[in-house]
Parts: structure tokens; sequence; C-alpha cells
């Protein structure tokens, strides 16, 4: 069994109610949700869009690879709605993006999967909810745990938690 880490993002469709959906889907095809942060609000980053993102980590204990992780989670992606247009560079706004921040301390690189996430050290979106739940979580390959790198994070986008009473844990 392997703690992973992983990061839901919407900014399109009812993002609550696909969050919800998400976790389900997880606990049922990929291990046991064990806890997921409170929610954020984030202004979009690297794109332009109206919308603003809900941001909340799921942390999860599995027995599947990583590999057969990721491939759990982009179908998990596609049936909560997600469209991807391959004639389109860059992010676009989605309903679900699901992205493996941690998987345990292992380093992985593959063609299809880099772990620990290789951005998430440059966004705010993900750091802020990984602080809220493990801030001491070392970082395998930078060696700082999740409050350190915060400290370092040279983003400056806005991130705010948005309050309990409005947001069930599901
Ligand atoms: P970003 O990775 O910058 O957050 P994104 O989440 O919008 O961008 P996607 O379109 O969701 O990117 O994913 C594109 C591909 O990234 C996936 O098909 C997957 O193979 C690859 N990928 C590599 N590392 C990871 C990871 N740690 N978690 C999820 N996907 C990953
Ligand atoms: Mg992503
Ligand atoms: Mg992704």
């Amino acid at each position: 069994m392997e703690k992973c880490y992983l990061l839901f993002g919407s900014n399109l469709g009812d993002k609550d109610e696909i969050f919800a959906k998400a976790c389900l889907l997880i606990n049922n095809r990929c291990g046991r949700v064990v806890e997921v942060s409170a929610a954020y609000e984030s202004e979009p980053w690297g794109f332009e869009a109206e919308e603003w993102f809900l941001n909340r980590v799921i942390v999860m204990e599995t027995a599947l690879s990583p590999e057969e992780l990721l491939r759990h989670l982009l179908d998990i992606e596609a049936e909560l709605g997600r469209v991807r247009h391959p004639d389109i560079q860059g992010y676009t706004s989605r309903t679900a993006d699901l992205d493996i921040l941690y998987y345990g301390s292992h380093v992985i690189r593959s063609e299809r999967l880099t772990v620990p996430h290789p951005r998430l050290h440059l966004r705010r979106f993900a750091l802020l909810p990984m602080c809220e739940v493990t801030p001491d979580w070392v970082h395998p390959l930078l060696n700082m745990t999740q409050t350190e790198l915060l400290q370092c994070c040279p983003d400056n986008s806005i991130v705010r938690e948005i309050p309990t009473e409005t947001h069930e844990k599901p």
C-alpha cells in the first residue's frame, strides 16, 4: 500500500458535485480515500479564464501501481466530462483534473508519468492544501517540507480557502 496525494481541480460545471463524484469513483476503483483538504478557490494559473478553480487535495492509500493509478484517474476525468482539445495548445477550462502530486516517496519518470508532479512546487493552489493536510511531508527530490516549499514558492496568484460551513467534507 502506498499513500498518495492527488490534486483535484475544476473550473467548469458543478465543481462541488464533480469533486464528490471524483472521490466516490477513486474510492471504488483506486483505493481508500482517507482524507480530503478543505476547498480552495484559485485564479486560473498559466491561462486566462473567467471561471476560477476549485482545488482540493485527496489523500488516499492504493495498491495500484503508479501507471495503473494514472490510467484510472484519466478514465475518471473523462467520465466526469473532461473534454480534451488536441488542437488547442496549453491549458483550457476543465470539469475535472486529477493529478498525482506524490506516490509515497517514489520518484517516477516515464513517458506518461512524472512524480512528484513536476510543477507542484511552483503552484500555490497545490501547496496551500498540501500544507493543510501534511505540512511536514518531504518532497523526495527537493528535500523540503510542504511548508518550506510554500515559503519559497515564487507564485503569487490568488488562492483562498472557502469557509468550511459551505463545504461538507464527503
Ligand atoms: P499540469 O500537469 O501542468 O497540471 P494538466 O493537469 O492540465 O497540466 P493533463 O492534460 O491533465 O495536464 O495531463 C496530460 C498528461 O500528463 C497526462 O496524460 C499524463 O500522462 C501526464 N502526467 C505526467 N505526470 C503526471 C502526474 N504526476 N499526474 C497526472 N498526469 C501526469
Ligand atoms: Mg493539472
Ligand atoms: Mg492533469
